[in-house]
């Protein structure tokens, strides 16, 4: 039996917000995960934005002692500048999935996450699965890490949650922009119920409480409510 659990780490902690002199900019960046599995593999979810590459080397370096070619995998939750700009460090890892595409090179695998009810895709046996959430994007994915030293599941779940705070105020998600708002309300209950922990597109890492689900579960309802 194993006790050795699958390490989750914040790289950088996102953020997004009103440019503080010119209030039709928006600053933001995403929130960059480093996953270290108990089988060796590490793997990389959202690279943050092109200018970034000299400060995510040095961060991979200065405190997990990895070099970019250490990168096994390499995830971006979905295709915005700001999560995809530095996979072009990666290039020994095995493969690049960029929202719901997947490729190495020139070669793309033929669409395994291109539906909703896709099969979870799996980067470690089970214990780090790639699932389709769309909402913000259609072709959005969350990254689900079982066993992880947050206890229990950890899910990096991109933009379909913003920050914590979405959750009691659904404008910050809504007005971040959602290409389909029914279905990211239900694929956020259920991340919210698959997961003990979330990460979201950029914001800090929250635990999950029940009373987050129900909120969750609320705001679902009452839009489904007023759909029929
Ligand atoms: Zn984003």
């Amino acid at each position: 039996m194993t006790t050795r659990r699958n390490e989750v780490h914040v790289l950088f902690t996102g953020y997004s917000r009103p440019d503080s002199n010119d209030s039709s900019v928006m600053r933001a960046n995403c929130t960059c995960t480093l996953i270290k599995t108990r089988h060796g593999r590490n793997i990389i979810v959202d690279t943050l934005t092109a200018w970034d590459g000299e400060r995510l080397t040095q961060v991979l370096q200065s405190e997990h002692g990895l070099q970019p070619q250490d990168i096994n995998v390499v995830v971006c939750t979905h295709g915005h500048s700001d999560h995809i700009g530095c996979n072009y460090l990666f290039r020994e890892a095995q493969w690049h999935i960029v929202g719901a595409c997947v490729s190495h090179r020139d070669k793309y695998l033929d669409c395994p996450l291109t539906r909703e009810d896709s099969e979870p895709f799996q980067l470690c046996g089970d214990d780090v699965t790639v699932v389709r959430t769309p909402g913000h994007t259609l072709s959005c994915v969350s990254v689900l890490v079982r066993d992880s030293i947050q206890g229990g599941v950890a899910g990096i779940c991109g933009d379909l949650f913003e920050r914590v705070e979405d959750i009691i105020d659904p404008s910050i998600w809504t007005e971040a922009g959602s290409e389909d708002t029914n279905s990211q309300r239900r694929q956020r209950l259920r991340m919210a119920e698959l997961c003990n922990y979330i990460i979201p597109g950029h914001g800090q890492g929250f635990v999950v409480t029940d009373q987050m689900r129900a909120l969750l579960r609320q705001q679902l309802d009452s839009t489904s409510d007023r759909k029929i």
